[in-house]
């Protein structure tokens, strides 16, 4: 028994050399023959124009193993794994790819793009925003500032949005005056949610004087100062906005005529409003000036004479459906019934449209939460598109 077991004690270390021996004799064989013909990098290649990831991956992960020094292929690598989804693969790839001492600029700043494209595509956004930041004065320069914008407003970090799209504009990127304005109004949002009026006040100026002619701004204010009993203010920020903002009118028609009503200037804005339907005959503005008119009568039935004046035009359901509702039918009991039935039919016709993704919404956005477009939503409804 003794003389067994250390004949094993022997042996063990033994095999262990004799092995190692002999993996360094084939690890330097396998890399001359690398050398001379990289077989592997052929075959991945062939791989990809087949559209056989998988195998290009291996194909691949070969000839890396054998060619350490070969960026592209590293490169290659990188961009295939992060666009399977495997982004720690990606990530240790392009990290390789910079640690390397012997890597030119132009590859370095490269891998530094390709590393921080990683973390954006895998949501680790403390770390993109690091990455990119490295990107300053690179030929990737401009890509990484609006990803640092995207990412910035996705985070809701106004103040560092606005800094960046202020970079951006004076880069000549086109303008940013509109997305300045919509970050003033989300900070403004915020200090009104934290009861902060005075500073909200002063954000929402800030943002009117930054896009003269963006609707919210004047919107938002208009209803800052009803809800601070302002109404005379808001009803008068508003009269400004139909001027500054004519595309955005349908939007602040209900606003508009609801602060008329509560100020006694129905007979003004009854005018503005009808002077609108003339330009541009719209659903909302067609509700106001029937909600004015009943406002100022009484509920005549000449007000709701309107909804069949804008049938004859316009074949709108929604229209239909509202001018029914008030008509008197002779078989009463059944009315309530065919309202719903139409009710429910109409329900989809007054949703909101992205027309950058079609996403849809019983309210109008700023920023389309499907596709984070600025300004994707028109001021009309989907009956009117
Ligand atoms: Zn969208």
């Amino acid at each position: 028994m003794d003389f067994d077991l250390s004949w094993i004690l022997l042996g063990l270390p033994v095999t262990f050399v004799l092995g190692w021996v002999a993996s360094r004799l084939d690890l330097r064989q396998l890399r001359m023959e690398n050398r001379q013909a990289p077989k592997a990098y052929f075959k991945g290649l062939n791989f990809l124009l087949n559209e056989q990831q998988d195998q290009a991956i291996d194909a691949f992960i070969e000839a890396v193993q054998n060619d350490p020094d070969t960026s592209e292929l590293h490169f290659a690598l990188g961009n295939l794994f992060r666009r399977r989804g495997e982004y720690e693969r990606a990530v240790r790839v392009h990290e390789h790819l910079l640690s390397r001492g012997d890597l030119s600029l132009a590859d370095r700043q490269r891998a530094q793009h390709a590393l921080a494209l990683d973390y954006l595509k895998a949501g680790l956004l403390d770390r993109a925003e690091t990455a990119l930041l490295k990107l300053e004065g690179t030929p990737f320069e401009a890509q990484a500032r609006l990803a640092l914008l995207a990412n910035y407003e996705r985070s809701r970090d106004w103040p560092q949005a606005a800094l960046m799209a202020q970079k951006l504009e004076h880069a000549v990127q086109g303008s940013f005056s509109g997305r300045l304005a919509h970050y003033l109004c989300e900070q403004a949002a915020a200090q009104v949610n934290a009861n902060h009026m005075p500073q909200a006040r002063a954000l929402l100026q800030e943002a009117i004087q930054t896009a003269p002619t963006a609707p919210r701004p004047r919107l938002d204010l208009a209803k800052l100062l009803a809800s601070q009993h302002e109404t005379a203010q808001a009803y008068a920020t508003l009269v400004d906005a139909f001027e500054s903002s004519p595309a955005a009118v349908p939007l602040m028609a209900g606003p508009l005529t609801d602060y008329a009503v509560a100020t006694g200037q129905t007979a003004q804005a009854l005018t503005l409003l009808q002077a609108q339907y003339q330009v541009a005959p719209s659903l909302d503005v067609l509700d106001g000036i029937v909600l004015l008119e009943c406002a100022a009568q009484g509920p005549a039935p000449s007000a709701r004479d309107w909804y069949v004046r804008h049938l004859e035009h316009e074949p709108s359901l929604v229209a239909a459906a509202k001018w029914i509702a008030g008509e008197k039918l002779e078989h009463e009991q059944f009315h309530p019934q065919v309202q719903r039935a139409l009710d429910h039919a109409v329900k989809p016709l007054t949703r909101y449209r992205c027309a950058a993704c079609g996403f849809e919404a019983k309210q109008h956005f700023w920023q389309c939460p499907g596709c984070q477009t600025w300004d994707s939503y028109p001021a009309r409804r989907v009956e009117e598109l």
